[in-house]
């Protein structure tokens, strides 16, 4: 035996690369995990059934996905959770199985905003009809369930430009403590395209009061990203985009301080943390400040 040659290990090696390279070509590609609120748990499931479980949390169904030879649940978790044990459900002929998992807490950073219409951050009785109205489409656009076989992962950034703000910053705005930040800002000139973070099918699109020109996409299993104070809109609910397809243009309308891109990602209808489904962790978050 000549086991010790290289050149006769070198076959060898080269069915290993290629049995790496097909794998990872199959496999799905998993979200990071961070259990705390307003980040994503991975939990595995058990069972090796060809077909995906239904599974849910907070009685909604959520993200299954395939990681080699098992299942594992893809939970979107909220910005508002209690840090502590959750559980999933996963419904099956026989009944359900629970698997709990542990949300750890995270303590994100402060941030003071003035906003010089008044009226964004106080507004008057027709706006918060309006606002009323505008929650509900909303809602019902993040709320989209497409049960698709596997989900275009990962996302990428959809603009180039300085990331100005990141997520969960817990926000005031005039001195006056509002809702935490729950998407990723990006600043850029006006003008510049925005493209879509993956393949999907635009949901909806409209102009609201705080968001402004917004556009939905839904990319299958609950996952579903929205671009919000746009310029511009060039896509219709309805139409499919492609991953880096432009589908508008950075603004600043709705409550902006300036231009910039604010970048939502909702899982099984919950505002997660952007940077944990992008090829690696949103940088320099440390350094940088708000539009
Ligand atoms: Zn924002």
């Amino acid at each position: 035996m000549q086991t010790n040659n290289p050149l006769v290990l070198f076959p060898y090696w080269i069915s290993v690369l290629l049995l790496l390279l097909t794998n990872q070509v199959t496999a799905s590609v998993l979200p990071r995990a961070e259990p705390v609120p307003g980040g994503v748990a991975l939990v595995a499931l058990d069972g090796h059934s060809r077909k995906a479980p239904r599974v849910e949390y907070e009685g909604r169904r959520i993200m299954v996905l395939r990681d080699r030879e098992r299942w594992v649940a893809v939970v979107g978790i909220g910005l508002g959770a209690k840090p502590g044990e959750h559980h999933i459900n996963l419904l099956h002929e026989g009944g359900n199985s629970t698997y709990p998992f542990t949300v750890r807490d995270k303590a994100y950073e402060t941030q003071h905003i003035t906003i010089s219409d008044k009226r964004k951050v106080n507004p008057n009785k027709l706006d918060l009809e309006r606002i009323g109205r505008e929650r509900k489409l909303i809602r019902a656009a993040l709320d989209t369930w497409e049960q698709t076989p596997s989900v275009p992962l990962p996302l990428s950034l959809p603009v180039d430009g300085r990331l100005s703000s990141p997520y969960g910053l817990r926000r005031f705005f005039n001195e006056q403590p509002r809702k935490p930040h729950s998407g990723l800002d990006i600043a850029a000139p006006k003008g510049t395209p925005v493209r879509s973070a993956q393949s999907g099918q635009v949901v909806a699109t409209g102009d609201y009061f705080f968001n402004g020109k917004t556009v939905f996409v839904n990319h299958g299993q609950g996952l579903v990203t929205m671009y919000c104070h746009l310029d511009s809109i060039a896509v219709e609910p309805g139409s499919r985009v492609e991953r880096g397809e432009p589908i508008g243009t950075v603004g600043m309308t709705g409550r902006v301080t300036g231009p910039h891109l604010h970048w939502g990602v909702s899982l099984n209808r919950n505002m997660v943390d952007p940077s944990l489904l992008l090829p690696e962790p949103a940088p320099a978050d440390k350094s940088t400040v708000r539009p």
